[in-house]
């Protein structure tokens, strides 16, 4: 059995933002050499999500929007956990939107159903931050 470990750095310009880091994880794959086994990717942030649907400009809007809707960034009285920080509803987003996804490892390709695409969900941005691939096989 192979055992591959990357991490992946993110570095976002803005508080919020989804990166499709579908190509990266398939160069993880390739760089793996693994042909049948599991791919593990998740973030090693409380503040950031990795989570799995389609590359589509309107429903990415829609995902802040509703997001922003159940935790609301400001004000930041409104939680407990900013009695230091100002990143309560980070937590929150992150927790709804998921830690990690796991993709089964196909003939060596990511073995996705239609229009499946791996994103970074950033919800704390604006600092450096990792995210690991984890990939067991053979
Ligand atoms: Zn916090």
């Amino acid at each position: 059995m192979i055992s591959y470990r990357k991490e992946l750095w993110f570095n976002t310009n803005n508080r919020r933002e989804f990166i499709n880091i579908t190509h990266q994880v398939e160069a993880c794959l390739r760089e793996s050499g693994i042909e049948e086994g599991i791919c593990l990717v998740n973030a090693m942030h409380i503040t950031a999500s990795i989570f799995i649907n389609d590359d589509e400009s309107g429903l990415h809007a829609d995902f802040e929007q509703w997001l922003e809707r159940l935790a609301p960034e400001k004000p930041h009285s409104q939680y407990r956990h900013n009695g230091y920080e100002d990143n309560a509803d980070a937590h929150l987003k992150r927790q709804i939107m998921g830690r990690e996804v796991v993709v089964a490892v196909t003939k060596g390709k990511l073995d996705f159903g239609t229009w499946e695409q791996i994103f970074y969900g950033e919800f704390d941005g604006k600092r450096k931050k990792r995210v690991l691939v984890k990939i067991i096989g053979e």
